[in-house]
């Protein structure tokens, strides 16, 4: 069996881990480029949102690379993403390619078909070495990848020389992935900040504070987001994301319900917007645009693909908590005719109106 996954940022770093522990080959598609983009809107329906036609791209790489078996996910929800895994193995058997597609759908399957998908994975390793390796790719892998990456957001718009957090944070994910215990691991942390902290900083640079928010996957990818987050860098901007894989696995891990997680919070601030749910990611949208307000956020940027149901749903209120909220939101609706230039012309732009507002905030309290 070569088994491949689609990519979702960094899954593919405990997933690879867990395969190779266990002895199953692992193809591991190329990182998610234009090429993968094309190859996927070029099969799909105009209409799908981007994360279909990235993954229907990632599928098909992975297929030419010589995966002959695929994981998928199903289920139901808010959006169309819990049938997507059918879609695309229909897509795919068209195609002509010839792979066993292995999907799990928690809402049929339930817990003793999670454990029958389990054992089809891994038969013959015991389940304390499953749940050990599951536990040490997420709670130690996937963490430890998410913590170095909020570390980027401070560092970059902080460096003195321009892409010097970026070179170090582009070998990070291939360097977690390397450690395969945590002693190992360990070292590898170490290594790494030191790296960073090696990084020449301007400390005392006015720096912005921007939530980057909407749609998961977009947030996730840097590619199908234009590396957004490099740029607001760039730009002097400290960027906050709201969306986290770690996060994603906390609640799977029912942290939330411990009260670890502030997702209750946002619901909360979103309640008096959305008086019926339509997806954490909109709900997620709306809410942390208060939240934010609240904290002193100069601004706030909201990813959407096009077609995005929950999003399009935040995208039509956002006007309004702006206004109410008093906090600038950009949105940027992505899709395989964006292009990087237009962006940066925008975030150029929006930069500057926050900018100049904070100046105004500024000079308003000294006059007061
Ligand atoms: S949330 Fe939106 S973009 Fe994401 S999978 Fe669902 S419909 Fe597509």
């Amino acid at each position: 069996m070569k088994i491949a996954f689609p990519h979702m940022g960094h899954i593919w770093v405990p997933l690879k881990t867990l395969f190779d522990k266990a002895g199953v080959e692992c193809v591991v598609p190329p990182p998610t480029s234009r090429r993968t983009l094309t190859l996927g809107a070029k099969y799909s329906p105009e209409w799908m949102c981007m994360p279909y036609k990235v993954n229907l791209g990632n599928y098909m790489e992975a297929l030419e690379a010589g995966a002959d078996t695929l994981l998928g996910v199903a289920g139901p929800g808010l959006c169309r993403l819990g049938q997507y895994a059918r879609t695309h193995e229909t897509a795919l058997r068209e195609l002509g390619y010839d792979f066993e597609m292995l999907t799990f759908d928690w809402q049929e399957a339930q817990i003793v078909g999670l454990v029958k998908f389990i054992k089809r994975l891994f038969p013959n390793r015991s389940w304390p070495t499953v749940i050990g390796d599951v536990k040490f790719g997420v709670t130690q892998q996937l963490f430890l990848l998410d913590d170095l990456e909020k570390l980027t957001h401070k560092l970059r718009p902080r460096e003195v020389r321009r892409g010097a957090v970026t070179k170090v944070w582009r070998t990070v994910p291939d360097r977690i992935c390397a450690a395969h215990s945590p002693g190992d691991l360990n070292r590898a942390k170490k290594e790494i900040l030191a790296e960073f902290d090696a990084v020449e900083l301007d400390r005392e640079r006015e720096v912005l504070r921007v939530g980057v928010l909407g749609e998961f996957f977009m947030a996730i990818e840097p590619f199908c987001n234009l590396d957004l987050e490099e740029e607001l860098g760039r730009l002097g901007v400290e960027v906050t994301r709201g969306a986290w894989l770690s996060d994603w696995a906390k609640i799977w891990l029912f942290l939330e319900a411990l009260g670890i997680s502030h997702g209750q919070k946002v619901k909360k601030a979103a309640a008096p917007y959305l008086s019926r749910d339509v997806s954490g990611d909109a709900v997620q949208s709306v809410g942390e645009t208060v939240l934010h307000s609240q904290e002193g956020f100069d601004g706030i940027v909201h990813l959407q693909p096009f077609t995005c149901m929950p999003e399009i749903v935040a995208q039509n209120l956002l006007p309004k908590v702006s206004r109410e909220h008093n906090i600038p939101v950009l949105c940027v609706i992505l899709d395989e005719q964006m292009g990087k230039a237009g962006l940066q012309t925008r975030l150029e732009a929006f930069v500057d109106l926050m900018r100049r507002n904070r100046v105004r905030r500024q000079r308003a309290r000294k006059a007061s």
